[in-house]
């Protein structure tokens, strides 16, 4: 019996009103029996006084008159008065009942309904939802469990998402190293340097993605620190320049910077800032044919420091400029991959990045083969 009351809301709701229902008739019988004979006795008094001999004060225990007219008119009042009392304790009683039952139902059902609905959700009907009534607590908690329940369902479907492209992704090279295998096996492709090449590539690709995967996973569960320090910009766009330089000069793009005399430092963890900018400076150099320039350059906007790396490639048409931060996005995946493109994750991380310094990246272009600039933000040192 304790048992199924601790389990039971309703019945715990219900008997709490049935609790303050008896006290309320304890206390109105109680009270009303203690006081009904001295206030009988009152208005008898005020009455006497109006009505002659027999009347007066002590009747009821008058010698003489004996259990007399007056004790006998008080035992019919109290019977009377019982009676009336009986019938209003029990209709009043059987009302309060039916509207606590009423009560109770209003305060189960919506919760009964969450519980149903967090059970779908459990079994992986993600789009289920509580009907909201009202603007109590409950009808917030409701919308508080809906909204909850929307969030799983985006990243249910982020998580889909995400399989089905790295399964996609993955696909591509080890089909290229399983039908290289093969041939190699049946002796219908060479056992030359350039097929083992070509392996060495896929499997170079492969790995490249792993890798990529690993810090996209890092950098979107957000559980890396930011080490911010006051760095000169300077020191960032010439350790770009360091790193990528010789393979400018190996493709035949010019690299160049500049940077305002003036700019003040800015507020950053250098390797991770250092890495948005390398990202950016290496898919220059990879979409930016021979002969082509890259600037990297740098202004003060406020509180905050802009720094563009523009290029004279291959470009983006515009409705490919709203999507190319998004994970796996390639603007056109063979011309990426003809031009030893990777998978499509380096800005996205890069975007991660940059919001985690509370700055904002984006990119612009005229359009195809008119070059592409990309800008992001970050917080000038105090
Ligand atoms: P990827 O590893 O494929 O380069 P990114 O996330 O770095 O992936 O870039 C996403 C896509 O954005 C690229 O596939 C490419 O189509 C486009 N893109 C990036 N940088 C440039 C650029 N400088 N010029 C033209 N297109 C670019």
């Amino acid at each position: 019996m304790i048992a199924y009351l601790r389990r039971h809301l309703g019945i715990k709701l219900f008997l709490s009103y049935l609790i303050v229902i008896l006290v309320g008739v304890v206390i109105l019988a109680s009270t009303t029996q203690f006081a009904l004979p001295g206030a009988f006795e009152r208005h008898m008094l005020r009455m006497g006084a109006g009505m002659g001999p027999g009347m007066g004060p002590g009747m009821m225990n008058a010698p003489g008159s004996g259990l007399g007219q007056a004790e006998e008119l008080y035992l019919n009042f109290r019977a009377s008065f019982n009676e009336a009392l009986a019938l209003a304790v029990f209709v009043s009683a059987a009302l309060a009942l039916v509207v606590s039952m009423i009560f109770s139902r209003g305060v189960i059902a919506p919760v009964q309904d969450m519980m149903s609905v967090s059970q779908r959700i459990a079994e992986g009907h993600y789009n289920e939802r509580v009907q909201v009534r009202g603007e109590d607590e409950l009808s917030q908690l409701a919308r508080c469990f809906n909204t909850m329940a929307g969030q799983l369902e985006q990243i249910e479907t982020m998580r889909r998402q995400l399989i089905g492209d790295v399964a996609h992704e993955l696909r591509t090279p080890l089909t290229a190293i399983k039908g290289s295998m093969e041939g190699l096996m049946d002796g219908v492709l060479p056992a030359t340097d350039e097929t083992f090449g070509q392996i060495y590539q896929e499997a170079d690709r492969l790995s490249h993605l792993v890798d990529d995967l690993q810090e996209l996973s890092r950098v979107e569960a957000d559980t890396f620190k930011l080490d911010l320090r006051p760095v000169a910009v300077m020191d960032l766009v010439n350790s770009a320049l360091g790193r990528l330089s010789r393979q400018y000069e190996e493709k035949g793009v010019t690299l160049t910077s500049s940077l305002p005399a003036d700019l003040p430092l800015v507020q950053v963890d250098e390797d991770r800032v250092g890495q948005v900018l390398l990202n950016l400076v290496g898919n220059a150099l990879q979409y930016t044919p021979a002969g082509g320039n890259v600037q990297i350059s740098a202004v003060r906007d406020g509180d905050e420091v802009r720094i563009m790396v523009t290029d004279t490639g291959i470009g983006l048409p515009a409705e490919h400029i709203p999507h190319i931060f998004d994970r796996f996005y390639r603007a056109d995946k063979s011309r990426s991959r003809r031009a030893g493109g990777g998978s499509g994750i380096g800005l996205t991380i890069a975007r991660y990045l940059v919001e985690a310094h509370g700055g904002r990246i984006w990119a612009e272009s005229e359009g195809e083969g008119q070059g592409s600039r990309f800008t992001f933000t970050v917080k000038a040192a105090k």
